[in-house]
């Protein structure tokens, strides 16, 4: 069971080194390290998330924004391929054994369109991680937050069909916004991972979710709101936190959960974890 946050949160004010015990006073053990910009951490960084790991600490890390496997242009989809490996290696040195990714995309989004892109991710996926010794790094491509952009929920279970190393990175808010608010009960959460339960039976006890509530718009995603806060028209905010912990304990799920709530994720990561943890 893993409850954290996705990079440190904008309430803890201090070192880096002293995160981890602020983020276990509140009974967290997750840490999603950023590397928005490249997969870059400095050696003394690096040298302090490996001692975590060794305290029991759970590491991953989500990959650079421009990364993009399924790019139009080659050179792109080449250089994407390389960060990752450089990416493999880094997660491999500070004991992170999960690399969220986005699909990326620059086809057309017609149903053609999609389908070229995502056979182009499962191709490259599968070449670059030929080349390199994987160690226990898995690789999890992430539920797209926008209608049009790759990553639905069929597009996440087709490439980890396909490529032995992906796992799929189940980001409930952003399946919901790019549903345009699909997630509304318990119910239709637990269809949808059943039917990852379904197709990719060996997968479905590495999820890794990303839990928070979202504004949406036709569109999809708007932005990630702060923890507790009601969407703007009023409705209680979705997806509901609750109810999701509720189908992970239903479904005998053993979660690995992190909290994007904005500048709140611990607040929202501790909300979740006490809830897990309750008894009843
Ligand atoms: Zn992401």
């Amino acid at each position: 069971m893993v409850f954290g946050v996705a990079g440190v949160p904008t309430h803890y004010k201090g070192k880096l080194s002293g995160l981890f015990p602020w983020l276990s006073e509140m009974g967290l053990n997750g840490l999603e390290i950023q590397c928005t910009y490249g997969f870059k951490i400095s050696e003394d960084n690096q040298s302090i998330y490996k001692a975590q790991r060794e305290n029991g600490f759970y590491l991953s890390i989500h990959a650079p924004y421009y990364i993009n496997l399924g790019s139009l242009n080659n050179q792109v989809v080449g250089r994407s391929k390389s960060n990752m490996k450089e990416g493999i290696e880094l997660a491999k040195k500070i004991g992170a054994n999960r690399i969220i990714f986005h699909p990326g995309g620059g086809h057309e989004n017609t149903e053609q369109g999609r389908k070229t892109a995502i056979s182009q991710i499962i191709d490259a996926v599968n070449e670059f991680t030929a080349e390199i010794d994987m160690g226990d790094v898995r690789l999890y491509p992430e539920i797209g937050g926008k209608t049009a952009s790759l990553g639905s929920l069929d597009e996440i279970i087709e490439i980890c069909k396909k490529c032995k190393y992906c796992y799929p990175c189940i980001d409930i808010a952003h399946l919901h916004a790019r549903e345009i608010g699909s997630i509304t009960s318990k119910e239709i959460l637990k269809e949808k991972l059943q039917k990852i339960k379904d197709q990719i039976p060996d997968k479905f006890q590495h999820i890794h979710f990303h839990a928070y509530t979202i504004e949406y718009g036709p569109k999809g995603e708007i932005k990630h709101l702060y923890f507790g806060k009601n969407m703007s028209n009023g409705e209680e905010g979705r997806p509901n936190l609750s109810d999701f912990i509720a189908v992970l304990k239903e479904m005998n799920i053993d979660p690995w959960v992190i909290s994007e709530a904005l500048d709140s994720q611990e607040l929202g990561a501790k909300y979740m974890s006490d809830l897990y943890n309750a008894k009843n």
